[in-house]
């Protein structure tokens, strides 16, 4: 095991582990410094005891480097595998073995913090079929949504990745806001092209009750989108849930073919269960996405797993259970 690839190690299951603390924080910068510096370097000062004198490398993180070069699993790490496995009920465990792939993630491009490939490589890991990738639209600026540009020069990357990672796919997708009104936060020949595209709710989450519903039954309407994304926008212990009539969203969900996201961010578990309840009810489609900003969160699916099974969501309606061919008709066909 390389130090690099000992530090990604550590950094994906501190990020599984959902630990944003400051350990967290030293293990990416050092892997950072790490993949920035000659191998060759970084023998060296392993050899010297000097590793510390690199800007970004502590004590922590210059043992695991010095245990890595010298043949051993670093003690930390072995330590974090066995203490950060995400744990799933038998139950779920149904749900996650029929998942082959994820339709909510997202990359360096947008406020995500592993690059595609390194995304693409753990989801390969993680035995999925294939990935949407949907970094944000423009209008989240905080964000770095992608324009027009930047999401064309990102489709002609996915092309150059889909050949290198064959038969493994990257879907090309957006995670599109929901502006206001209703509308789409990108050109309707934009959401035309992509694979599969994923609308949420960012701005104004407290918007009065009637016109929210309007804004989501419009969007959910709209046949370029395939997925309502994290529908109340909660964010557990920090923000309410938006508030709107969930029997016009879910009836306008099943009427549009609009599939519900249960969103497996342990923050968000969305939608809760009294509405993942009715929207069951209302024979809607789903997808169990992670909504992932790093590669360990992609294996944050039996989170949605289990919440899917204790609320007996119909297996046969999880559009992520589908092939990316099926998945790609189904969303091209609506
Ligand atoms: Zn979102
Ligand atoms: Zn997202």
């Amino acid at each position: 095991m390389t130090p690099e690839a000992a530090l990604n190690r550590v950094v994906h299951c501190l990020d599984r582990a959902h630990d944003k603390g400051f350990k967290a924080k030293a293990f990416f910068r050092a892997r950072n410094v790490v993949r920035a510096t000659d191998p060759a370097e970084i023998e060296e000062r392993a050899a010297a005891g000097t590793l510390t004198k690199l800007e970004g490398i502590g004590d922590s993180s210059a043992r695991l480097i010095t245990e890595a070069l010298a043949g051993e699993v670093p003690r930390y790490l072995e330590h974090l595998e066995a203490t950060t496995r995400v744990p799933i009920s038998e139950e779920g465990q149904r749900y996650r073995d029929a998942l082959r792939g994820d339709c909510h993630l997202h990359s360096t491009w947008s406020d995500g913090g592993a690059e595609i490939e390194d995304m693409a490589a753990t989801a390969i890991e993680l035995g999925h079929e294939y990935m949407v990738l949907t970094d944000h639209s423009p209008r989240l600026t905080i964000a770095h949504g992608l324009d027009r540009d930047r999401l064309e020069r990102q489709i002609g990357v996915i092309d150059g990745l889909n050949e290198r990672f064959a038969p493994f796919r990257v879907l090309t997708g957006m995670e599109v806001d929901i502006l206001e009104d209703g509308g789409l936060d990108l050109d309707a020949d934009l959401l035309a092209r992509l694979d599969v595209v994923v609308a949420s709710v960012h701005s104004k989450l407290r918007m009065e009750r009637t016109a929210m519903t309007e804004r989501m039954v419009i969007a959910v309407a709209n046949p370029h989108v395939d997925i309502l994304g994290h529908c109340t926008g909660r964010l557990i212990g920090k923000r309410p849930e938006s508030t709107f009539d969930a029997d016009y969203v879910f009836a306008a969900c099943a009427q549009f073919g609009t599939a519900v996201e249960i969103n497996c961010r342990p923050e968000r578990l969305d939608p809760p269960r009294p509405l993942l309840d009715l929207a069951v009810e209302y024979g809607c489609w789903f997808s169990i996405d992670t909504d992932a900003h790093a590669t360990g969160q992609l294996e944050w699916q039996p989170h949605g797993c289990d919440r899917a099974a204790e609320r007996d969501v119909p297996l046969d309606r999880v559009v992520n259970t589908m092939s990316a061919d099926q998945l790609i008709e189904w969303t091209g066909g609506r």
